[in-house]
């Protein structure tokens, strides 16, 4: 019986983040195990002691499948001969960063990266995103694609896997079969008149929102949004600004806490104005008890994940977005059929893949008609409507489910036992295709359960990058104007 088990040799809080957010059954290498039959792949992320290379190497040859990462030389393994490289598509730029090759019966990928410290960087930039020649939005949002990053870490994982005839098995990434969508409004400046608005679509679409109040503008009628039914309320700030100062930040979110608190709210989100995540709001955010927050420069249009803060994954976890809005549009003179083109685009694009679904809109822009159309889509889609709130919760309740899956390769037999039956099970066997099953059903022959084409997320390919990043001065001269127009706290 092989366990389906990652074994990774330094589990450090990023690599625990990182596998978190895929969602597998992962610990850190015991190696008095028998490893061949208590892991299913080994990351080795640091170089191995010499006993320890040794059975390093016994795993190997017993047809052992290994990721190694940039810090460990492949020079310390027996007889290496190069095969073709990973065959799936890996996401650029993270393609060209992984070779394959054998040694003995067992099957190693390099990734020339330290995934780790990608995934803990927090440095952001001005990004365009692909619609159409001169009308590519753009935003300020975090340099690293961390989903490109997650997925590429997904696909090397999954082919080790396979490559010992082993399943790849995750959980869910969402409470039902159906992948989450979810829709977020910053309230910026919003007018009584603008929210109701906004308040009767959701109505109209049975679609909840999660309003991130920008409580100055709403002080004199907060109490406007206890006639809502079925919405979340949660927190921009009191004022909309930004600051790198712990006091400025601190005392903006805790009058605008105190403020909703006032009239009986309880807010458990926040998303900070401009998306800007900074060391002094990973400090301040540690000091309140949100359950998550969303900001762009952190992450977008990827599955949550729980930040590195200072050097120590934050207990706030992060849920993004996709980071354009039709105010992005707008300042590409796109008008309201071409908006709703390039949200349709995305959604089909999220569709196809089964990823979740976030988009966000600000009640002064103007997008009625958008929403109204990309909604009429989300209705008639296999999506599973949610706040964000209670996306967060059962993010929770997903990290905290242990899958013990056992595979008896001789007869082809997989058991698998589930610490939380509500959880759904991921399984694959090749690339091509995975099924969904709830844990609870886990004992049913898997020719009975449903299966789904496995289909790669939509990354730009290196030539459509390179076509992006035309007209640099362009991005600079917007973040300038950008930067002049945002309020300091
Ligand atoms: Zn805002």
């Amino acid at each position: 019986m092989n366990r389906i088990c990652i074994g990774v040799l330094a589990l450090t809080p990023e690599w625990i983040s990182m596998l978190d957010s895929l969602g597998v059954r992962y610990e850190e290498v015991r190696f008095e195990n028998n490893l061949t039959t208590s892991y299913s792949v080994l990351i080795v992320n640091k170089h191995p002691t010499t006993t320890q290379l040794q059975y390093i190497q016994q795993f190997l040859n017993e047809d052992g499948s290994l990721l190694i990462t940039r810090e460990v030389s492949i020079n310390i393994f027996d007889k290496r001969d190069p095969i073709d490289d990973i065959t799936i598509h890996l996401p650029a730029p993270y393609h060209s960063q992984v070779s394959s090759f054998s040694t003995g019966k067992g099957f190693v990928a390099q990734w020339n990266l330290s995934p780790d410290k990608e995934f803990a960087d927090t440095s952001y930039h001005r990004k365009r995103f692909y619609f159409r020649p001169l009308m590519h939005p753009d935003e300020l949002v975090s340099s690293v694609d961390k989903n490109a990053l997650l997925v590429t870490l997904d696909r090397i994982l999954s082919e080790l896997h396979f490559h010992r005839s082993l399943p790849y098995i995750k959980k869910w990434h969402s409470p039902s079969e159906k992948p989450v969508f979810g829709f977020r409004i910053d309230s910026d400046f919003g007018t009584k008149e603008s929210i109701t608005n906004l308040y009767q679509l959701s109505k109209e679409y049975s679609i909840p929102f999660t309003w991130f109040l920008h409580v100055q503008a709403h002080e004199e009628w907060l109490e406007e949004f206890k006639k809502f039914e079925h919405q979340e309320i949660a927190l921009h700030g009191y004022e909309h600004g930004t600051s790198a100062s712990y006091e400025h930040i601190f005392n903006n979110i805790e009058t605008g806490y105190r403020k909703l608190n006032d009239v009986g709210f309880q807010p458990k989100g926040f998303c900070v104005p401009y998306g800007i995540w900074n060391e002094a709001l990973g400090d301040v955010l540690k000091k309140f008890e949100f359950e998550y927050s969303s900001e762009f420069t952190l992450g977008y249009d990827c599955v949550p994940f729980f930040p590195i803060h200072k050097g120590a994954l934050h207990p706030t976890l992060q849920i993004p977005i996709h980071p354009i809005c039709t105010g992005s549009l707008s300042r590409k003179e796109a008008d309201e059929v071409e908006m709703t083109e390039y949200f349709e685009m995305i959604l089909a694009k999220k569709l196809r893949s089964r990823e979740p679904v976030f988009f966000y809109h600000h009640p002064m822009q103007i997008g009625i008609n958008v929403w109204k159309s990309v909604f009429k889509k989300v209705q008639n889609s296999e999506l599973n409507p949610i706040t964000f709130l209670e996306y967060a919760l059962f993010w929770k309740q997903r990290n905290e489910a242990l899958i013990e899956a056992k595979f008896d390769k001789k007869n082809k037999v997989l058991t698998l036992d589930s610490s939380d039956n509500s959880i759904f099970v991921q399984i694959a066997f090749s690339s091509k295709s995975y099924r969904l099953m709830p844990a609870s059903k886990t004992n049913k022959p898997l020719d009975s359960v449903k299966e789904y084409e496995w289909v790669d997320p939509d990354f730009p390919s290196l030539k459509t990058q390179s076509e992006l990043q035309r007209g640099k001065m362009q991005l600079i001269k917007t973040s300038l104007l950008d930067w002049r127009n945002r309020k300091t706290l």
